[in-house]
């Protein structure tokens, strides 16, 4: 493959953007490959390559590149009529309509701009609304780029994980291991008094897809409860695409205090929202006090892009066909492995997929999920599943970013760079795809 123009447009872009990107998972080695265009279920790059793309935007794009027409209308109307006012618009309350109407705990919704600010914003309501400063985080759990959950290390050993973050910060920051029932009655233990939420994501997928075990939001969401805590469930990946419109909360039937939503709910356009009870939302300014504000909040482009999004997705089979792909995906990626790859596992549910380096267990053997995951019937080797974020951390995450990545990439598969975050299949995807993704892994493994 020819990539003489993504090489030059990087050489360019080094010298006016930090790392030649505006997000450093985008800086793949030895150089990002610059997209021209989407077509569907593919993406086309500066030199006219052509990509099944399943990063899809790393998840918002639930439809794939062609926006369908009833969306593309909304969107175009929106923006000729002038992008934004800086006043309310209808719009924006339909679309909170919307998710009230699907989302089991959710009654009111702030829209924002971005995942990261969902779940910022979360975070101080969560501690306004409870009087108290520490939350509870899965290690190795994404949040964003937000200093109270930017940290690693564990128990008393939580520090920031980037420079420019006080200390101080992680100080009122517990992480524990995801799927841990121990250490979560451990932490509760200790600092139950102080505790003003767990956030976690319901599904972990930004560490390689990580299913919960049977029962541990039970418990999650019995300790918040008994100790006056909030639950918060980040669903910025798994909100619209796991368990359809009800999302993954649905699906598990564990309903959370707060939800962090981003991604679909904004159809392709920046976005996140915090919905819940009102009881709790309202304590949002100006029904509250807790502060929280934006210029671009409720864009009415985003806003549009993503009620017609979900209308079209409730008015169409999209659900059906993308779990249907996702799950031919797995099946047959479990087959090539099995003979292929046996060390490896195939991870995933409805339209996330992903194969993680290691068939290792927790203590680093030959693993057992021994309480048996919800998933058993969609993920392969369900007893081998990665059972937190530090086992698929300790997986052979160098040889899948230098080798497996560039591989499929020259195989005309466009995944996630890094081990670690999900694969995406969109409407726009066929079953054509997902054998073309399936013969590129058969060779590439
Ligand atoms: N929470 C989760 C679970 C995420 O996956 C992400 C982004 N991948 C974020 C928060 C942050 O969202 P954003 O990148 O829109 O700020």
């Amino acid at each position: 493959m020819n990539h003489e123009q993504s090489r030059s447009l990087y050489d360019r872009a080094l010298s006016v953007l930090p790392g030649g990107v505006n997000s450093s998972v985008r800086a793949t080695q030895p150089y990002p490959f610059f997209i021209e265009r989407g077509d569907g279920g593919h993406v086309i790059d500066a030199d006219g390559n052509k990509y099944v793309d399943f990063v899809m935007g790393y998840g918002p794009l639930l439809l794939g590149h062609d926006l369908p027409e009833q969306v593309q209308a909304a969107v175009q109307q929106h923006a000729s009529q002038g992008p934004m006012y800086g006043a309310p618009t209808e719009v924006e309350v339909e679309l909170a309509e919307f998710v009230a109407r699907h989302v089991p705990s959710v009654e009111m919704t702030r829209f924002v701009n971005s995942g990261t600010e969902a779940t910022v914003s979360a975070v101080r309501l969560a501690r306004a609304y409870t009087g108290r400063d520490k939350i509870v985080v899965m290690e190795g759990g994404y949040h964003g780029a937000q200093e109270s959950t930017l940290v690693e290390g564990s128990g008393a050993d939580t520090h920031p994980s980037s420079p420019g973050i006080p200390d101080s910060f992680a100080e009122h920051t517990l992480t524990v291991p995801f799927n841990d029932e121990e250490a979560i009655h451990a932490v509760f233990e200790e600092h139950g008094e102080d505790i003003a939420a767990v956030m976690t994501e319901p599904i972990l997928g930004n560490y390689g897809i990580v299913h919960p075990i049977d029962g541990y939001h039970e418990t999650l969401r019995d300790l918040t409860e008994d100790h006056g805590a909030l639950l918060i469930f980040d669903e910025v990946i798994t909100g619209f695409r796991v368990g359809g419109l009800q999302c993954a909360q649905g699906k598990l039937g564990v309903t959370p205090d707060i939800t962090t939503f981003g991604k679909i709910v904004g159809g392709g356009f920046p976005v996140g929202a915090i919905g819940g009870r009102s009881e709790i939302i309202e304590n949002f300014t100006p029904a509250g006090e807790v502060f929280q504000s934006g210029t671009f909040s409720g864009h009415p482009v985003t806003m549009a892009a993503g009620l017609e999004t979900l209308r079209y997705a409730a008015e169409n089979d999209v659900y059906e066909h993308v779990n249907e792909l996702g799950e031919k995906l797995r099946s047959g990626l479990t087959d090539i492995v099995a003979d292929q790859a046996p060390n490896y596992t195939v991870v995933g549910t409805d339209s996330m997929f992903k194969t993680i380096f290691t068939r290792e267990g927790p203590d680093g053997r030959d693993g057992h999920c021994e309480a048996g995951c919800k998933q058993r019937e969609s993920c392969s080797r369900y007893d081998h599943c990665p059972k937190n974020g530090m086992d698929v951390k300790r997986t052979e995450t160098d040889r899948w970013e230098r080798l497996f990545w560039q591989d499929m990439k020259d195989a005309g598969v466009f995944l996630t760079a890094n081990q670690f975050e999900s694969q995406f299949i969109c409407d726009a995807h066929t079953e054509s795809d997902i054998e073309t993704a399936l013969e590129a892994y058969k060779a590439v493994l």
